[in-house]
């Protein structure tokens, strides 16, 4: 660790002298401001009204996060004049997931693995740029890419945690190395960091992804200056022999069956989703999924299984439970509630109630009044079957268990794992009362895969149960048992298949009534993004076809369309500087369980080279990239390594550890194994086992796969390739559309 430190701090050094001549140049032009250092953001200046003006101060812009701005010199009427101001390349190719920050005409904003760019707003110029040197033994755990949600900016310093865990403190004025932490407790547990970090009065909160990954999950405050350990919160228990942790362990440890797979961890992870109230000096957290998933393995007994799929409110100052409030009791269905949240004021009752808005995987969009966690709303914006409505009273969801309960056989259950909404930041228009946002309308089919003494798979995926959902359900089936499927035909939502077709779009909701004001299709279901609304009426967002997009907040006119060439998925932003308005977005796509590209993708014709992007009016055309050359025929693989048993066994092996990844498909983003060149399978022991490549994310597994194993990997994947090199190589094209119906077996 000390030698990748130090060669990071001399990138670090090398870019500061770089930075050193940008920020000379741009002493005469509008990027630095007289008044403030660099990366000036403190407690008034987030609690001015100016705030939501030229600056954008956090991810979601604001205090509360509400990717909303006031600026309207973009507005309805001249929107469709956007054009390109400038356009920054980040020379990685997976996917982009951040908002950026703009600080007095600085742009500060994260990308693949947790690297950081400083930006000349204006100019789209490189200020400086971080590369932390991640241990990318990792990846092997992270389900989603590679990716980073974003930069918290405080008082001249830089916050980013790596997808390793380490959280880094840069220089603001030169992306300098201030301090570093490693935020992870165990390294031989399936944890990695995609998420934001969260300035809290004094410290900086950062969590964890994985909760699939044989991990407990946790979030850790660090001081802002120092980087000092000041607390830690585990969101889930440890078990009945460990000494508890707090109260609000052994609170939590009642709602657990005393017999429940600790080994496995429990799941819980704080992936993204934090907020923080200065008045109240409390911080809210978003509290993932269980691991494994089937309550019948976690917790046999049942329960709550505190805190899993809730919203926790701690103390800033010393991490305790404040309040908390569970979605989903003893979640089955991977119903996080880690999705972004919003802080508002709303009029309810006649009184001004200080909120907290959020709209979690499981199709219900939550109001709750922030200072005590009470339930205020609880509206369905999407399809659901796993519960019919939420009790305002109790708190508690009416769980259907004829529907969801798949304990007892298969089951089709609505939203999926997907979720009704998923990270992909939504919009409050706090004039309109509207959120936008980016909807599912999907499910899948769950059911359980093992016995519960199955063993713990360290550092793996330990699902418990295969998760399918597909365009096309019953395409899937030629790869099922057939006691599944025969229980599947007798499903009552099997009945429709209509309905069975997920779909996104992206949807004006009043939260409080749950009227849907408006809704526009996506290209697919897969096709969903993060959103910015502003005072010009005006609602953006990215799409994977490649189109920037603009509608009116009011009525979803479409308003503009630009074709970008990119595919995006993450939140426009908006800022101001020298009284020009701009629009920025990231863009490249990535994210969860399915790491290819969709026909209609921008990325299956044009590659997924990562770009910043930003927009005004009267700008210059848009540069599309240049087309992907054809893929070309398919090399023959060498001899095969082994018989029929060693291709059965290396394909169950590849499923169980590698498909998550390589999904073996046309344009995917790991590489398509069926394209392996003769250099490649010269080289399979040396990148499997010894992390030849572990540079560009594939980590070794020689603790996992003995030479045994090896080879019947080796043997499945020649096997693979031979009939695909067969097929492809013959003249057919019959899947060249890289489109595979199923997404996701486990
Ligand atoms: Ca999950």
């Amino acid at each position: 660790m000390a030698l990748a430190s130090a060669l990071s701090m001399l990138h670090c050094r090398r870019r500061l002298a770089r930075a050193l001549l940008v920020s000379v140049t741009a002493l005469t032009g509008s990027a630095v401001s007289a008044e403030f250092p660099p990366g000036w953001v403190n407690g008034e200046r987030l609690a001015s009204p100016a705030a939501g003006r030229e600056q954008w101060l956090t991810t979601g812009g604001d205090a509360g996060k509400s990717h909303y701005s006031r600026l309207a010199r973009i507005n309805k009427e001249n929107v469709a004049q956007l054009g390109l101001a400038w356009e920054y390349h980040t020379g990685t190719n997976r996917g982009l997931e951040a908002t950026p920050i703009v600080v007095d005409g600085v742009m500060y904003t994260s990308g693949v693995a947790g690297r950081v760019y400083a930006l000349d707003a204006v100019t789209g110029g490189e200020i400086w740029t971080f590369t932390p040197a991640v241990d990318m033994q990792v990846n092997r755990a992270a389900c989603c890419d590679m990716v980073n949600r974003g930069v918290a900016v405080w008082q001249g310093k830089v916050y980013v945690a790596a997808l390793d865990g380490m959280l880094y403190a840069l220089n603001a004025a030169s992306g300098e190395v201030l301090w570093q932490a490693d935020t992870i407790v165990d390294r031989g547990r399936g944890y990695s960091s995609t998420g934001a970090p969260q300035v809290a009065g004094k410290v900086v909160v950062i969590g964890n992804a994985g909760a699939e990954s044989d991990v407990r999950g946790y979030v850790t405050a660090y001081d802002l200056d120092t980087g000092a350990e000041v607390w830690r919160f585990y969101t889930v228990p440890a078990g009945p022999g460990s000494a508890a942790e707090s109260a609000a362990m052994r609170e939590a440890l009642a709602t657990w069956d005393p017999n429940s797979r600790w080994d496995i961890g429990g799941g819980g992870t704080v992936w993204d989703g934090m907020a923080y109230d200065a008045e109240l000096d409390l911080i809210y957290i978003g509290v993932g999924n269980g691991g494994p998933y089937p309550q019948s393995i976690r917790s046999p007994a049942g329960g709550a299984n505190l805190y899993l799929a809730s919203i926790v409110a701690l103390r800033a100052s010393t991490g305790e439970v404040a309040w908390h409030y569970q979605q989903t009791p003893g979640d089955r269905w991977d119903y996080t509630a880690t999705q972004p949240m919003v802080l508002t004021d709303l009029e309810i009752d006649g009184e001004t109630v200080p909120v907290l808005m959020q709209a979690p995987k499981n199709g219900f969009f939550y109001i709750l009044d922030r200072r005590n966690g009470k339930l205020l709303s609880a509206q369905k914006f999407a399809r659901t079957n796993w519960a019919s409505h939420v009790d305002l009273e109790t708190g508690l969801p009416a769980i259907d268990e004829a529907a969801a309960d798949y304990s007892s056989g298969p089951k089709i259950v609505f939203p999926a794992t997907v979720g009704a909404h998923n990270w992909h930041p939504m919009a409050w228009d706090p004039e309109r009362q509207l959120i936008y946002m980016s909807t599912a309308e999907m499910g899948n089919l769950i059911y359980e895969l093992d016995a519960p003494d199955v063993p713990r798979r360290a550092r793996r995926l330990n699902h418990g149960a295969a998760l399918i959902f597909s365009h096309d359900l019953e395409a899937v089936f030629p790869y099922l048992p057939p006691h599944i499927t025969a229980a599947v035909e007798q499903l009552p939502e099997w009945q429709d298949k209509e309905g069975l077709k997920g779909r996104s779009m992206l949807k004006a909701f009043d939260p409080l009534t749950g009227e849907e004001r408006w809704s526009v299709p996506t290209s697919g279901w897969w096709d969903r993004s993060g959103v910015l609304a502003t005072a010009g009426g005006v609602v953006f967002t990215g799409s994977d076809t490649g189109h920037f997009r603009a509608f009116d907040a009011d009525s979803g006119e479409l308003l503009l369309e630009l074709e970008v060439g990119t595919s995006m998925l993450a939140a426009p932003m908006t800022y101001e500087v020298d009284g020009e308005q701009y629009v920025a977005i990231m863009a490249a796509w990535g994210g969860g369980g399915w790491s290819y590209p969709h026909p209609t993708s921008a990325q299956y014709r044009y590659g997924n080279a990562g770009r910043i992007l930003a927009f005004r009016l009267g700008g210059g055309p848009v540069p599309i990239p240049e087309p992907l050359p054809p893929l070309g025929p398919v090399p023959e693989p060498p001899a095969q390594v082994g018989d029929a048993e060693d291709i059965a066994r290396g394909q169950a092996l590849f499923m169980a550890n590698c498909a998550i990844c390589h999904s073996n498909q046309e344009r995917s983003q790991a590489p398509d194994l069926r394209r392996m060149s003769p250099g490649s399978h010269a080289a399979f022991e040396l990148i499997v086992m010894q992390g030849l490549l572990s540079a560009g994310g594939m980590p070794s597994w020689d603790d996992v796969f003995d030479h045994d194993d090896l080879r019947a990997l080796h043997a499945y994947l020649i096997d693979l390739q031979a009939e695909y090199a067969k097929r492809k190589n013959s003249g057919d094209e019959s899947d060249s559309s890289g489109a595979p119906t199923v997404i996701s077996t486990f």
